[in-house]
């Protein structure tokens, strides 16, 4: 069964029917055009499913031939005739026996209506809001008929023949199971208009370059082997470099604001996670449990862990508490692994161990307010610092009270409503009286509480979550935490769970984006390339290496045999901040000629004069290369 993870885990993001109607729509329409298409062009090509997809569209065909360019472009130009063809889309209610008689050598087809019969949707998921077997429809434009549900444009003049491009012919599972046939996937991206598609094409564009797969193979920060498996890259020694600088960038902020590192283990016995409620609401993204063998003891069984807020927990716990000690903020570089299925995996962002700038505070509820409001200063401050400027602030709710679950389906909430109800109004509390603008969610929450959450956009213009603050009453409960208040009586501390600058896998990689690999000098895995001219230059080369070196910066001293130009050339494709260049000149007057990596040539200085500048750069942690 395809259902929508399953799609997305396909590589396409599935779009449900109320978004973006219009699109959805044309989107819907010109998958049955580019099915007709197909089919005049290859008569046993056996059409399957068609939905419309985020930035477009694709169909699944039962197709043995790879199809060429040539014949690609002959389906595009067919589209555009059928599209100026004005056909209606006529739609016609029929019998589960009529559909199988017109659909009679289309096996794919004859499934997907007896799945109708059964209530099935095409994804071979339960109909949503039909309780039994769903009406079948077939839509026929021109003399092209599909089984579909609609929803349709009127005829296919509607459609824009400049607003599509097949973009792509790949394989693909029937149904996304591997043991099913391997079928052929059309995709084109489709838009309401050609500048709209012009628009995507050319964001499609950059993105691709600034990927930051591509960009961290070229660059070499990290690699994926596949011996590792899927979902675990390495850190190559670049990548290393800058993943430490951010460690020591976030650490140094949280020890200025009165927080305590730890190292606790990332493993631990199942029970912690039955008592926390991950083992229930959470298992599914954990990994299987390790079963410890000979004891054949459950209670000895390990598992890794999916969060760190459990031991921070037994950090917490592990001595009395006053109200005096309060706040206490625990916080570590943790961490962490999730079980993400493998079709969705791949680069630094979606991985299967990851470590997150992790911290929970422990405080009394009458400082609640206060703390969150100093983790939003920390947050912005180090935003600042990395050159993260547009994000906006989500406040994550639990179920939409305005859609019930349908009978026998469990929230994947605690069920706590006077919990949920406070936690909210005080994240709410805590936006309104910082200024800060911010949009609530629905279905966005953390299990056990819910969660300010820090959104920015992708390459692709994409929201995506960096950040994440919450507010917790629930683990507290659930560990039974106390301190001790003035007048002596226990009482249940407040947990604030918070991540600042997210995992360091995923903010390596939006960051590599973001730059496009060209990352602030204080982050750059190595800030100066000196390229010595000819033989003689390279001891003064080595000495200035060396002297920078000590210094803290991080110097690469090119003594290969390789000309000048090409030196320079190599360093600045690295992406490396500034190339000095030593000859004779340079080095009767201790300087250096400055190449920057955007080409521009600040021509020669004199060594200290360089020093001082860099210097100052790299304090100041700005974009620029010049101060
Ligand atoms: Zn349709
Ligand atoms: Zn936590």
């Amino acid at each position: 069964m395809a259902s929508e993870a399953e799609l997305k885990a396909a590589g396409d993001k599935y779009i449900p029917k109320d978004y973006a109607p219009t699109l959805y729509k044309l989107r819907h329409s010109l998958a049955h055009v580019l099915a007709q298409a197909v089919v005049e062009k290859f008569p046993q090509a056996k059409p399957t499913i068609g939905p419309p997809i985020e930035y477009g569209l694709y169909y699944d065909f039962d197709l043995d031939v790879n199809p060429t360019d040539g014949e690609l472009e002959w389906i595009a130009n067919r589209m555009k005739q059928i599209i100026k063809g004005k056909h209606p889309f006529k739609v016609r209610e029929i019998s589960a026996d009529e559909g199988r008689e017109l659909f009679k050598d289309n096996p794919y087809k004859i499934e997907l209506i007896d799945g109708l019969t059964k209530g099935k949707d095409e994804y071979g998921d339960a109909a949503s809001g039909s309780g039994g077997a769903a009406t079948i429809t077939v839509y026929q434009q021109d003399t092209f008929v599909d089984l579909c549900r609609g929803p349709h444009v009127e005829t296919t003049g509607d459609l824009d023949p400049k607003a599509f491009k097949i973009t792509q012919v790949t394989g693909s599972y029937w149904r996304g199971k591997s043991d099913n046939k391997m079928l052929k996937r059309f995709h084109a991206t489709a838009w309401a208009s050609a500048d709209d598609l012009k628009a995507h094409l050319a964001r499609v564009e950059e993105a691709a370059k600034r990927d930051h797969r591509k960009v961290g193979r070229e660059l070499e920060l990290f690699s994926n082997e596949q011996v590792f498996g899927a979902g675990f890259p390495m850190l190559l020694p670049k990548g290393a470099t800058v993943r430490r600088l951010l460690e020591q960038f976030i650490t140094d902020y949280e020890r200025k604001a009165g927080y305590l590192h730890v190292y606790t283990p990332d493993a631990a016995k199942v029970e912690l996670y039955k008592i926390s409620g991950h083992w229930d609401h959470y298992k599914d993204s954990m990994f299987p449990q390790m079963d410890m063998g000979e004891s054949d003891n459950e209670d000895e069984d390990l598992v890794l862990r999916p969060m760190c807020c459990p031991h921070h927990i037994q950090v917490y716990k592990s001595k009395p508490r006053s109200y005096r000690d309060l706040p206490i903020r625990i916080a570590e570089l943790g961490k962490m692994y999730r079980y993400e299925r493998s079709g969705v995996v791949g680069g630094l962002s979606r991985v299967r161990c990851m470590t997150l700038n992790d911290a929970h505070l422990f405080v009394r509820p009458d400082q609640v307010k206060q703390e969150i409001a100093g983790v939003l200063a920390l947050m912005k401050k180090a935003y600042a610092d990395l050159g993260i400027t547009e994000y906006r602030f989500r406040l994550s709710k639990n179920d939409d009270p305005a859609t019930p679950l349908p009978p026998g389906k469990e929230s994947k909430y605690a069920n706590n409503p006077a919990m949920w109800e406070s936690s909210i109004k005080m994240l709410r509390d805590v936006l309104t009286e910082s200024g800060l603008p911010f949009y609530e969610a629905w279905n966005e929450a953390a299990f056990y509480g819910p969660k300010i959450d820090v959104q920015v956009k992708d390459t692709m213009g994409r929201e995506e979550t960096l950040s994440t603050i919450q507010a917790d009453q629930h683990l507290p409960e659930q560990f039974k935490l106390e301190f001790k208040d003035s007048d002596d009586t226990p009482k249940r501390p407040v947990m604030i769970h918070r991540g600042v600058i997210s995992t360091m896998e995923r903010m390596m990689s939006y960051l590599i984006e973001l730059y496009a690999g060209a990352f602030p000098v204080w982050l750059a895995p190595v800030q100066v390339a000196i390229v010595p001219i000819a033989d003689r230059h390279f001891e003064f080369a080595q000495q200035l290496g060396a002297s920078l070196t000590e210094k803290d910066y991080r110097v690469d001293v090119d003594l290969g045999t390789g000309r000048m130009q090409a030196k320079i050339r190599d360093a600045q494709l690295m992406k490396v901040p500034y190339v000095l260049v030593i000859g004779d000149k340079e080095m009767a007057a201790n300087a250096v000629a400055v190449r920057l990596r955007t080409g521009e040539d600040l021509g020669a200085k004199p060594v200290a004069e360089f020093e001082a500048m860099l210097e100052q750069v790299v304090k100041s942690r700005t974009l620029k290369l010049v101060p």
